[in-house]
Formats: C-alpha cells, sequence, structure tokens
C-alpha cells in the first residue's frame, strides 16, 4: 500500500509488477483505454514467446487479442467471449479454454472499477493441461483449488435441473456425489479408456443400487446421484455395499478409492438443484481432504464459502490495495528498549473489517497462492525500511510460508533485488520459518534457510516447540533466533515449563542462536521469562502489531 502525502492511497504498478513478475502464472494488464500497461514473463512466454513483457507495453489489446486468436480452439468463440467479458465489467474466474495445440489454459479477469469505469483490466492465465489430463478419466489426486465448481457443473446442474420434473419436487430430495480417486497409475497402466470403463461400470452400478434414482457422470471422474425419499446417508450405505468389495474392469480387479459427499433439502425450483448440487460438491472436496463420508452442513458451506471468497478476492485485493502490513515491537527483556520488529498481514476486507493473518493465511496457503502474498510482503518491507530503521523497528522480520520456501533461490533474488532499491543491507530483515515447517520436510527446508543465510539474512525459527522437531534436529539448523511458541508463556506459572525454557535458552546458546519469547500479554511475563534466560520478547504487553505510520518515531 502506497500512501500520498495528502493521504489517499493509491495503487502502484512497480508494487504488482515486482509481484506477478515472480510467479507462474500469466498476467497481462490493460489500461482504461485496453492498451497493455505491463506483462510478465509467464504471459510473453504463453503468448509471444521471445517477446520481452516490455515490448508489449501500449500494445491495443483488443487487436492483440485477434492476433492470439488462432492459438485458441474455438477461436472466435474465445474472442467474442473476451469482448463480452470486458463489456460486461464482472470479475470472471476460472474459465477454462483448449489451445488448438490440446493444451488447456485457465483464465480469470479481475476489472478495477473506480465509480463504475473499469481503470484496470487484469487477465491471468495458467496452463491446466495437468488436470485436464487426469480429470479426463480419473483424478490423480484431490486438488485442494478444485473447491469452485467448474463449467462442467453448469452443464450437470442443467441435465439435472431438466430431468428434476421426473421428480416429486415437493419431497426432501438428497444429492450424493462420488468422486473416485483412483490414482493416474490406472490410466497410466492401462489407457486413458480404462478410466472410462471404470466410469461406465461405477454408474451402472449405482443405477441398481440407488433405486429410483437419477444417476448422471458430472465432470471428470465424479458422479452424481440425486434422489428423494432416502438421506444421503442411505445412499452413503448403499454406495459401500456396491463399491467397497472392490470391482472388475475389463478383467482386472480393481480397489476403489473414492470421496463420499452429500446434501440433502428441498428442491423445488431449478436454483434450488443447483445449490444442493454445489452443496455436495463442497462436501466431495472435504471427503476427499479428510478421507471420511461429508454432509454438508451450515459450518462446512460457510468454512468453504470462505474458502472461495478468499480465492476469488485475492488478486482484487492485491490490486485494490486491501491488504496492510502492520509491525510488532521486539524487545530487548533486559534493558527493555524496543530492539527490532515483526510484520504481519493484516487484509482489510471491504465487507468484514480488517482481519488479522491467522483468519486467512490457511486459507491462502492451501489454496496455493501463499507466494503472491509474501512476495508483496517482501516488497513492503523494503519500502518501509526506512522508516522502520528510523523508528528503531529493524531488524524487521518477514514471516516466509513453507511452500514460498521451496522457490529459496527466487525468494532470495527477489529480497537482494527489493533491497538494492534501499540503502540498507541484508542484516535488517530477518526470514522467519516455522517449526513445523521446517520439521515436514527438514532437508527441503535446511536448504532453503542455507540459501537464505548466505545471502546474508538472519534466520529465525518461528512457533517452536509446536512442532513435532526435536533438540536433536536443532543442531543441523542454521538459525539465528529461536521464538519460542506462545503456549510456552500461557503455560508459564508452571514450575517445569520455567525449566524447559531455561533448558532451550541453554542450547540455544550453545547453537549460537538468540531466544525470542512470543505471546507476552503481562509484566510478570516478562519478568519471568527474562529469569528464565530468554533475551527478547514481542506481545500485547510490549506493543500490538501497528502500521508504520503509527510507530512513534521515539521506537
Ligand atoms: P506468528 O508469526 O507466530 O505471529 C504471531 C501471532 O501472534 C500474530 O498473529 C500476532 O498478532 C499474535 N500476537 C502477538 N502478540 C500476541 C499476544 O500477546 N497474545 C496473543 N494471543 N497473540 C499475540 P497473526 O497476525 O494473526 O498471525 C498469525 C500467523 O500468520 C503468524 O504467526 C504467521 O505464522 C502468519 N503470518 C502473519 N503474517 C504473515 C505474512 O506476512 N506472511 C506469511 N506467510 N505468514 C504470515
Ligand atoms: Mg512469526
Ligand atoms: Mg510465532
Amino acid at each position: 500500500m502506497l500512501l500520498q502525502a495528502n493521504g489517499e492511497l493509491v495503487s502502484d504498478p512497480d508494487h504488482l509488477t515486482f509481484i506477478f513478475s515472480n510467479i507462474q502464472e500469466a498476467v497481462i494488464m490493460e489500461d482504461e483505454y485496453r492498451a497493455v500497461k505491463w506483462a510478465n514473463t509467464s504471459f510473453t512466454d504463453l503468448f509471444a514467446p521471445g517477446v520481452p513483457p516490455e515490448a508489449l507495453v501500449g500494445a491495443d489489446c483488443d487487436q492483440a487479442a485477434v492476433a492470439a486468436a488462432p492459438m485458441f480452439a474455438n477461436s472466435e468463440e474465445w474472442l467474442a467471449r473476451t469482448r463480452q467479458i470486458v463489456a460486461e465489467k464482472r470479475r470472471v474466474l476460472h474459465e477454462e479454454w483448449q489451445c488448438a495445440d490440446g493444451r488447456w489454459l485457465d483464465r480469470d479477469y479481475f476489472p478495477r472499477i473506480v465509480d463504475g469505469v473499469v481503470l484496470e483490466h487484469m487477465w491471468v492465465y495458467r496452463d491446466t493441461t495437468e488436470s485436464h489430463r487426469s480429470s479426463a478419466g480419473i483424478e490423480p489426486h484431490v486438488m485442494l483449488t478444485d473447491t469452485v465448481p467448474h463449467r462442467g457443473w453448469e452443464s450437470a446442474a442443467q441435465q439435472l435441473i431438466e430431468d428434476s420434473g421426473n421428480f416429486n419436487l415437493a419431497s426432501p430430495t438428497s444429492v450424493v456425489l462420488i468422486k473416485l480417486l483412483i490414482l493416474e497409475r490406472l490410466n497410466n497402466e492401462f489407457g486413458p479408456a480404462m478410466g472410462d470403463s471404470l466410469i461406465d461400470e461405477v454408474l451402472a452400478r449405482m443405477r441398481v443400487a440407488v433405486e429410483g434414482a437419477r444417476v448422471v457422470r458430472v465432470r471428470g471422474a465424479t458422479i452424481a446421484i440425486v434422489a428423494h425419499g432416502k438421506s444421503p446417508a442411505e445412499i452413503f450405505a448403499r454406495v459401500h455395499e456396491s463399491l467397497d468389495p472392490g470391482l472388475q474392469v475389463k478383467g482386472e480387479p480393481i480397489s476403489l478409492r473414492y470421496a463420499l459427499g452429500g446434501a440433502h433439502g428441498l428442491a423445488s425450483a431449478a436454483d434450488d438443484v443447483r445449490v444442493l448440487l454445489e452443496d455436495a460438491f463442497f462436501a466431495v472436496s472435504e471427503s476427499a481432504a479428510t478421507f471420511t463420508d461429508v454432509i454438508c452442513d451450515e459450518e462446512l458451506r460457510s468454512r468453504i464459502r470462505t474458502r472461495v471468497d478468499v480465492e476469488s478476492r485475492l488478486r482484487t485485493a492485491l490490486i485494490s490495495d486491501e491488504f496492510e502490513l502492520h509491525y510488532q515491537p521486539v524487545m530487548r527483556l533486559e534493558s527493555r528498549e524496543v530492539i527490532g520488529s515483526e510484520s504481519l498481514i493484516r487484509w482489510r476486507h471491504p465487507e468484514r473489517g480488517l482481519l488479522a493473518a491467522g483468519e486467512f493465511i490457511p486459507v491462502i496457503e492451501e489454496l496455493g497462492l501463499i507466494a503472491l502474498v509474501d512476495l508483496w510482503v517482501i516488497d513492503q518491507v523494503c519500502r518501509d525500511l526506512d522508516a522502520l530503521v528510523e523508528r528503531g523497528f529493524a531488524p524487521v522480520s518477514i514471516n516466509i510460508s513453507p511452500q514460498t520456501l521451496a522457490s529459496h533461490e527466487k525468494v532470495a533474488e527477489a529480497l537482494l533485488e527489493k533491497l538494492a532499491s534501499t540503502s540498507h543491507s541484508q542484516e535488517q530483515i530477518v526470514i522467519e520459518i516455522t517449526e513445523t515447517a521446517v520439521a515436514t520436510d527438514v532437508t527441503r527446508s535446511i536448504e532453503g534457510m542455507r540459501t537464505l543465510g548466505h545471502a546474508g539474512f538472519p534466520i529465525a525459527i518461528d512457533d517452536f516447540g509446536v512442532g513435532t522437531s526435536s533438540f536433536a534436529l536443532l543442531k543441523d539448523l542454521p538459525f539465528d533466533f529461536l521464538k519460542l511458541d506462545k503456549s510456552f508463556v500461557i503455560d508459564l506459572e508452571q514450575e517445569r515449563v520455567q525449566r524447559l525454557i531455561e533448558a532451550i535458552c541453554a542450547m540455544a546458546a550453545v547453537l549460537g542462536g538468540i531466544v525470542v519469547a512470543e505471546g507476552i500479554e503481562k509484566e510478570w511475563q516478562l519478568d519471568t521469562l527474562r529469569h528464565c534466560g530468554v533475551e527478547m520478547g514481542q506481545g500485547w504487553f510490549i506493543g500490538k502489531p501497528m502500521p508504520v505510520v503509527e510507530i512513534p518515531l521515539s521506537g
């Protein structure tokens, strides 16, 4: 977020260029008159290989679309739809197009509208060929981002709605979805026809097992069962009876793995069928992730809607400057002076107000979109660095998610690039990685920590004590700070917890690291931690996270 002298917030293309030039998705931004403002290299790689993105700036996007259309299998339809989207000024998500060469591209469109005028048009394309290949027959794994019903669902819903004339609409309807989770292996070993035969076999069995039900294949490896007079649980039982003994396809014994999700309610209008289908879709996604049969209820609906909401709003949030970075002071406990801070992201959600990181970061991580946010944070911290140093709030920590850390070289590059635009050095930025992330993939985490450490950035292990990592692991980790999880402070009254903290401090000292306690809410906690040998701390007693403009100059 940028603040002008007059206090107004402005959107800054440089900011976005930095973020989007470092991601794999192809992004292009057009101005009000549909001239290219900027594009990233992933975009030129896709649409104009060999052309540098700068060369596109100023080009007329409608003409460029005419030139690009032949690359799509339905070029005229693609072009007409593109123009329609621009005319409608509405956000579009997950529209899939097949290329003439067989690849699949999924696109999103985000308009930035001010007073009814579209000031910026942003298009995001990603290659989904792989997921198409797998969903043509059998989906190899559950895609967590697969929470929004796709275009294929529309036609399935339509089919069910047309069929619903056969049902007694006044009686409650159950919609159950079966998603076959059997493996790419099947297609790889026996060819894609095997997948189709399997689906046909399951369809046939379901028609017998759930008498009087309408059974249709929806998208890829998902089958819908719509029935009256039976609860989803009853249908689940029939499905298990029919499929669990396993089945033979083309003479091959197949042991099935499948997810089962259902919804139940009155379906007296076409829209109700759509809602039930969407609810069942939510349930089956949840089932695939949790390995249990799931019936959609209000809690699941709202949880998944949040996920969908975050996904659909995330990029507009970036363009519309809805993210803010707050800084929480870190204190040296002995002298009680502020010696740095931790950056914590906040989302000023247009409807839900200011959200703390804990409320949306896990969703963004689950959606696989955290790299966008982490890059935004890197950029923003570097923009704020002068002010932070001046106020005694540096070194400043940045939380890096494990997914982002997987591209550690890119992260180091992005950090160094941004830092070069400041007059400060690497010691001013500490990289925080949670202990849980480290424990999940020790080798890769150590590699990432080393890359960033060698680039000159101090490393902190965050939330230490909640993960499963052992003390033995610590000796192999290249860390400068060990951040004790809040739970230690919560249990600080216990004598044994104090002894444990002393032991951690002694061990960190041997390994050359400094211990920082998190979640200090009371003065006695600060004093006790200091007596246990903890050198630094942060928490509401010391200071809440605050925007840079609110940090007092005295620090
Ligand atoms: P964390 O890095 O361990 O951050 C500390 C969390 O404790 C923050 O929650 C902070 O607001 C909260 N906190 C600070 N002092 C106190 C206190 O005295 N008492 C209590 N009860 N809580 C306190 P927040 O901001 O919701 O962040 C949650 C987690 O989200 C962070 O845990 C961090 O892992 C992640 N996160 C935050 N900002 C970012 C970010 O910019 N990027 C990434 N990738 N993750 C972030
Ligand atoms: Mg942290
Ligand atoms: Mg922490």
